[in-house]
């Protein structure tokens, strides 16, 4: 018999995750599903454990505890990690952005968005050339194909980071504060890329201080703390009427951050 069709079934699905680096419990039950064409942003204090949930979506550190699934497939079961070609499967479905672009200073634009395809995915010459053309041209570095990343912009090399990732045609991105390290002028655009993505109808889940961002582009808001989640809604509730007093705490602290215009 045919499996069922399950409409709607989540691209990640996190249940009780849990990580420990020595003593440290960084992550301590975390719940959590992304649904097709979501937009989760993560929020909480610095070393409440944002980017290792993160990194635990995509293999980069093992967590020990829990069950993770992506698009249907285990990559974390009761705490066990898969093996080899198991991971390389979810790091095709799973893109990653980071603060630090992590380009290949010695490749050019166009060949920094080409190598992962070419090598994992397979694809031709051709078809990873022209798709990543197409790709530059969708963050609006169509022209910058032949230069190398130390002659761009943080700005700019975000957007090939984001290029690159997206090479790999995942299923779900992910966005570690991808604006934290650029300069204040050079948000924008790379939000703007972000802001296209999710209205193209990509799911993601993004870790941002970058707290006017979440309120026009987030479905839900998760707040982090201590390894937990301690709630989640949608932006205007977390925003306006956060449940938490660390939420409230936190947002006041990151929101007198902002520039007042
Ligand atoms: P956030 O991204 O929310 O700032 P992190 O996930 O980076 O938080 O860190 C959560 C906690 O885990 C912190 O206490 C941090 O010091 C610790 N931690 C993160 N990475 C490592 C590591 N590789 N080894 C040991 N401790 C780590
Ligand atoms: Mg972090």
């Amino acid at each position: 018999m045919d499996e069922p069709i399950v409409m709607d079934e989540p691209i990640v699905s996190v249940r009780q995750l849990g990580k420990s680096f020595g003593a440290n419990r960084v992550l301590q039950g975390i719940d959590m599903d992304v649904h097709p064409s979501q937009v989760i942003v993560v929020i909480g204090p610095s070393g409440s454990g944002k980017s290792t949930f993160l990194r635990c979506l995509n293999g980069l550190e093992t967590a020990e505890e829990g069950t993770v699934r992506i698009c249907g497939h285990a990559l974390v079961e009761h705490g066990k990690m898969i093996d080899e070609s198991g991971l390389n499967r979810v790091r095709r479905d799973v893109g990653m952005v980071f603060q630090s672009f992590n380009l290949f200073p010695h490749l050019n634009v166009l060949h920094n968005i080409m190598l992962a395809p070419r090598s994992l995915a397979r694809l031709s010459v051709d078809e990873a050339e022209s798709q990543a053309r197409a790709l530059l041209a969708k963050v609006g570095l169509a022209h910058k194909a032949d230069v190398f990343p130390g002659t761009l912009s943080g700005g700019q090399k975000q957007r090939v980071a984001i290029a690159r990732a997206l090479a790999m045609r995942p299923q779900v991105m992910l966005f570690d504060e991808p604006t934290s390290a650029l300069d204040p002028e050079l948000v924008g655009e790379v939000l703007q890329v972000m802001q296209t993505l999710a209205s193209e109808g990509m799911t993601m889940l993004i870790v941002t201080h970058e707290m006017n961002f979440a309120r026009d582009v987030a479905d839900t808001v998760v707040v982090m703390d201590h390894g937990k989640v301690i709630e989640a809604g949608p932006p205007t509730q977390i925003f306006s009427s956060p449940r938490e007093a660390r939420t409230r705490s936190f947002l006041q602290a990151v929101l007198s951050r902002e520039p007042t215009l």
